[in-house]
């Protein structure tokens, strides 16, 4: 591989802390830059760089690039754009790490498109060897086949992160990572768009971040009942999840959709409620460490992906669960 063999992470950030999904990202860029013999640095863009740069710093790279200007606190995908592309520009790695979240998916293909650069999204695997280069894993057809690819040119090539793929604990160098800063530069488009306003949706954990979640289809049979998924996601500190039905009906915000046209997600328990199993579904949710599906049709394909399986009615099972959990957490 000609160039530097440096493997860079764009890290996402809110409130002042790193997000756990750029955690993952740091992990895997660490696993691969133990391949290619390079560096791992993070990009940072962020209004101040402070607290959440020496955050960075520590979380396991060997140096924070940090642009810091008021425009960026929060993210806008030309202000992104503009900023990443001079970084990389300057000193080229072999390759750019983002998560495959909503801000990754929007930004790793104008990155990839401006800079001329490959384009590998929602990996679930990368590897490097001298012969071929960086190469990349990810699911294809609703998970049911794994595609590998690998890129024609050089670096730097631009790659997207699924969640929850990269899970581990990314440790810490001997000393930590250097904090370098950078001066921001946005072209006049970029300066065209101004954020008035962000408006939180409902739901306080993300989906896509949460250890346990608790995901609720049509065999909820009405908008009332999530409250029985919420007060088990509470006891166990998670999430509530949906199928796309349920979102269709308007029962749930479609930030909670896990699936194909959804959110994917790999918690360490996913508990399917009244979720027949489509294969859409299956796609956003089957790499869940553990799977637990209720459902009151025991030949229901949700069954066959499911580590346990109840068969009953998820309305009555549910306050049980729910009842059990609390009297054995507490104790
Ligand atoms: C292009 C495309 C993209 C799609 N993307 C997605 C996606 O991202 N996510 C997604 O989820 N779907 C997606 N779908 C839709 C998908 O094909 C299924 O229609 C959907 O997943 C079914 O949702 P469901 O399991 O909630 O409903 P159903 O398939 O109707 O299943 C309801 C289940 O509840 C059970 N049930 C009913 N009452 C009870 C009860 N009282 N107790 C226990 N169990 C009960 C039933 O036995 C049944 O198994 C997509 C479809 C297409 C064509």
């Amino acid at each position: 591989m000609a160039g530097s063999h440096d493997i860079w992470v764009v890290i996402e950030h809110a409130g002042g802390s790193i997000k756990p999904v750029s955690l993952e990202a740091v992990q895997a860029a660490r696993l691969l830059a133990g391949k290619t013999g390079g560096q791992v640095k993070a990009a940072l863009l962020s209004s101040q760089s402070g607290q959440i740069a020496d955050a960075v710093a520590c979380s396991g790279v060997h140096q924070v690039m940090v642009v810091s200007h008021p425009e960026l606190e929060t993210y806008t995908s030309l202000r992104y754009l503009d900023s990443l592309k001079a970084l990389i520009e300057k000193s080229p790695p072999a390759a750019v790490l983002l998560p495959a979240t909503n801000h990754g998916k929007e930004l790793a293909p104008a990155l990839a498109a401006s800079l001329g650069s490959g384009l590998a999204t929602d990996c679930i695997s990368l590897d490097y060897t001298p012969e071929k280069g960086i190469s990349a894993q990810r699911p294809v057809y609703a998970g049911k086949a794994l595609s590998n690819l690998e890129f024609s040119q050089a670096g730097p090539v631009i790659i997207t992160l699924r969640p929850n793929a990269f899970r581990g604990d990314s440790g810490s160098l001997e000393s930590n990572g250097g904090i370098s800063e950078h001066s921001s530069q946005f072209s006049e488009l970029a300066q065209v768009l101004k954020l008035k306003d962000i408006v939180k949706g409902g739901g306080s954990l993300d989906i896509t971040e949460a250890r346990i979640v608790v995901s609720g289809g049509l065999g909820m049979q009405g908008p009332d009942n999530f409250k029985l998924l919420e007060e088990l996601a509470q006891v166990l500190g998670g999430a509530v999840g949906a199928s796309r039905p349920v979102v269709d009906n308007g029962w749930r915000d479609y930030s909670s959709q896990v699936g194909q046209t959804g959110r994917t997600v790999g918690p360490d328990l996913y508990i399917a409620c009244g979720i027949s199993g489509a294969v859409q579904h299956l796609a956003g949710m089957s790499s869940s460490k553990c799977i637990v599906a209720i459902n009151k049709d025991a030949n229901a394909p949700i069954f066959d992906v499911a580590d346990y399986g109840i068969v009953g009615d998820v309305l009555q099972i549910l306050p049980l669960l729910t009842q059990e959990f609390r009297r054995a957490l507490q104790s």
